[in-house]
C-alpha cells in the first residue's frame, strides 16, 4: 500500500469520526469504529494487541508505557484494523513495537518473534498509518507554515500539542518537509 493511501484512509477516517481538534481524540475514533480500548498490563515487551472476534473489536495496550507510547500503539492497531482487517476472526500481537521507525525501513527481525501474526510491511503500514492519524498532514501543514526556524522548544511545543513523543514528530516533520533531514 502506497503512502499517499494510508495518509487518505487515516484522513477519511478523521474526517467521518466528525474529529476537528488536537490532540486527536483516540477513543472517539475507537468508538467509531467499533472498538474497546482496554488499558492493561503486559511483560514490558508487549505494546499492544488488537483481538477481533466476530463482531467485536478489542484495543489492549500496555498500560504501564508513556501515555504518548500508549496513543502511538492504539493508532498503530487502529491501523491494522483500517488496513489489514477484511473478514473473519483475528489476532494482533505487537512486541517490541518499532513505534518510532522511520517509514521504509523495517529492519530486524522484531516483527517476525513468535506470537506476532503480521508482515514487517504490515508493521510499516501501521505505524505510517498511527503517524498519519495523530499527526494529520493538513494540521500539521497549517500550523507550520511559513515557518523557517526551528528549535526544539517549538517541536516539543508541536509534541505536546497532538499528544506525540517529540521524537515522533521530528519524525513526521521530516516526512512532510517541514524539517530538513538535519535537525
Ligand atoms: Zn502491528
Amino acid at each position: 500500500m502506497r503512502n499517499d493511501e494510508i495518509e487518505q484512509a487515516a484522513s477519511d477516517l478523521i474526517h467521518r469520526a466528525g474529529i476537528t481538534k488536537t490532540p486527536i481524540p483516540l477513543h472517539r475514533i475507537a468508538t467509531f469504529v467499533g472498538a474497546e480500548i482496554h488499558q492493561q498490563t503486559f511483560e514490558d515487551m508487549v505494546s499492544g494487541v488488537l483481538l477481533i472476534r466476530r463482531d467485536e473489536r478489542h484495543i489492549m495496550v500496555n498500560k504501564a508505557h508513556h501515555p504518548n507510547r500508549q496513543r502511538f500503539t492504539i493508532a498503530h492497531e487502529l491501523g491494522h484494523l483500517a488496513l489489514h482487517h477484511n473478514s473473519g476472526d483475528r489476532l494482533f500481537i505487537d512486541t517490541h513495537l518499532r513505534a518510532y521507525q522511520r517509514r521504509g525501513s523495517p529492519s530486524s527481525g522484531a516483527y517476525e518473534e513468535p506470537g506476532s501474526t503480521t508482515t514487517p510491511e504490515e508493521e510499516r503500514e501501521a505505524n505510517q498509518f498511527a503517524s498519519a492519524l495523530l499527526m494529520p498532514r493538513s494540521s500539521i501543514l497549517a500550523m507550520t507554515e511559513g515557518r523557517e526556524y526551528w528549535d526544539e522548544l517549538d517541536v516539543a511545543s508541536l509534541a505536546t500539542q497532538f499528544g506525540v513523543s517529540e521524537q515522533a514528530m521530528t519524525i513526521r516533520l521530516r516526512q512532510l518537509g517541514v524539517l530538513e533531514s538535519m535537525f
